[in-house]
């Protein structure tokens, strides 16, 4: 592997109880030291502020560096965590979005990062406004484990392009990957930067509870209410990007092959552990077996011999099997159908996707998210019905609409309130650097993804510029006829 400049410097200068102090400044493992590298970091970036685009694109060209000198190896550590996860997953869904995000943040971010003008009103003229983005300073960032590398790459990205220190906490569900992550991020950048924390649900409360500039969590919904209780007594600032139920919506005029194709690649795609993966579809009941048999046809067309499928992902542990099995355990059997031949193995932790129909709103499958390759099919009848079942629940983190009438199409981008929405498409907007990406709601606030994300790991600091002729000198008191005339101006 090769260092940075940065690290270089600091290597070879040192002797090895340094390079050893610095090993353990990068990665983190205990309280006491949490607690000590987040005070350096935080004095760093009051003493040493990195204001300078040159530095900021060092540090992304680092981060490219170490994903690309470590491509195997970080496959290879998520798939041993999943059980198996296709290695070609891993880099459609973690590493190319994390590449393309760090090249249009080292194509945009020196652009990004200028102080520009913004607009004055007549009445304070000559003077001008600005608005000059600023590093916050230390941003926390917490990571889940279903895509463990593009959410930690991803809120990396933006916040190092902000110009700002990093402490990222790992999952502990995918701890082979978070091991060698954090190996990488200590090879490629100095522990003043960037470090890693490792460990369990203890460490990662202790590390909610910091006084971060800025924390950026990605996971549930439920601990994303813990994390911003946490943040609340030291007023840091939160993004929670949450998950949800992300319906989809089929029109009758829909190309039913067309929608089948992305619902059931938006389901197995990481065996369906996708944030933003469709989690049950509203689609009315006379193509209910159609669905079924084209979904049937898909999976033997691009997953044959799904059991032993070398493209096809596991669940990524027992306790996430057991739950979504638990769902199924609890439905009506008439009502579960399998989309292959080979059946769940509790022991590989393999779930081959099945569709369940009309399944009881109140059922545990219709009140969690799936997380699963599972794919409900529920009935409506009027297209007002779909959007009242939708909006009567938690707002979702992603909204799919399948079908050819545009009328139909507007309504129910309209009438609906999610994070973000795909037409005739399932995830693609995520992958988007000009659509801002985040939840509303129960799926969580705050976006970031390219200048969105700069803007929102940035102080976006307004600064208003008095002129050298200063005219609000004509509004002093004594209050006389100019200043009477001024103000029935402005009070009209
Ligand atoms: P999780 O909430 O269990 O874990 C996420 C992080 O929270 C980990 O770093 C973990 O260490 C930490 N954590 C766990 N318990 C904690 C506690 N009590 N206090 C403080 N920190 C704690 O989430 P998960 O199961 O790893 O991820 C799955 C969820 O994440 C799903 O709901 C999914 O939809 C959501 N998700 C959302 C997005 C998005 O971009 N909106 C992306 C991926 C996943």
């Amino acid at each position: 592997m090769t260092a940075n400049n940065e690290t270089n410097s600091t290597q070879s200068s040192s002797t090895q109880t340094t390079s050893d102090t610095n090993h353990s400044l990068s990665i983190i493992t205990t309280t006491e030291q949490l607690q000590g590298q987040f005070l350096r970091l935080q004095a760093l970036s009051r003493t040493q502020p990195i204001l300078d685009w040159a530095t900021r694109e060092t540090h992304l060209d680092n981060l490219e560096m170490m994903l690309s000198d470590n491509q195997k190896d970080i496959a290879q550590a998520i798939s041993a965590d999943f059980g198996y996860r296709s290695e070609s997953e891993t880099q459609f869904a973690e590493l190319f979005p994390s590449f393309a995000g760090i090249s249009h943040a080292k194509k945009n971010g020196k652009k990004w990062m200028r102080t520009r003008r913004v607009g004055i009103s007549t009445l304070y003229m000559p003077a001008h406004n600005e608005i000059q983005p600023q590093p916050l300073g230390v941003i926390g960032i917490m990571v889940p484990w279903n895509y463990p590398l593009y959410l930690a790459i991803g809120p990396m990205i933006d916040a190092l392009t902000a110009g700002n220190r990093i402490m990222i906490k790992m999952s502990e569900a995918a701890p082979q990957f978070a091991e060698a992550f954090a190996e990488a991020v200590a090879h490629y950048f100095s522990p003043d930067m960037v470090s890693v924390v490792l460990g369990e649900v203890d460490i990662a409360e202790a590390f909610s509870k910091l006084p971060f500039d800025h924390l950026l969590y990605t996971g549930s919904t439920e601990v994303g209410k813990k994390i911003m209780a946490a943040a609340a007594p030291n007023l840091t600032p939160v993004t929670l990007e949450l998950g949800g139920k992300s319906p989809v919506i089929v029109l009758d005029d829909v190309n039913l092959e067309a929608a089948v194709n992305r619902v059931m690649m938006g389901k197995t795609l990481n065996a369906g552990q996708t944030c933003v993966a469709p989690d049950y579809v509203l689609i009315q009941r006379q193509h209910h077996q159609r669905f079924i048999s084209l979904a049937k046809e898909w999976m033997q067309e691009h997953y044959p011999n799904i059991g032993d499928n070398p493209d096809y992902s596991h669940i990524i542990n027992n306790q996430q099997f057991k739950r979504v099995q638990g769902y199924l355990d609890s439905l009506p059997a008439e009502g579960v159908h399998p989309l292959t031949d080979v059946e769940s193995n509790v022991e590989t932790r393999l779930m081959p996707p099945l569709i369940v129909t009309e399944p009881d709103p109140t059922s545990k499958l219709m009140q969690n998210e799936i997380f699963a390759p599972i794919v409900p099919l529920m009935h409506y009848e009027t297209l007002d019905e779909a959007i009242d079942f939708i909006n009567a629940r938690p707002r979702p983190l992603a909204l799919y609409v399948f079908g050819k009438n545009d009328h139909d199409i507007d309504q129910v981008r309209t009438r609906t309130v999610s994070g973000g929405v795909a037409i005739n498409e399932v995830l693609l907007h995520l992958l988007q650097h000009d659509l801002p990406f985040g939840g509303v709601g129960d799926s969580g606030f705050g976006t970031y993804h390219g200048q969105a994300g700069f803007e929102r790991l940035s102080h976006m600091k307004p600064v208003f510029v008095q002129a050298k002729v200063n005219g609000m000198n004509l509004l002093l008191p004594p209050y006389g006829a100019l200043f009477k005339k001024g103000m029935a101006l402005m009070l009209k």
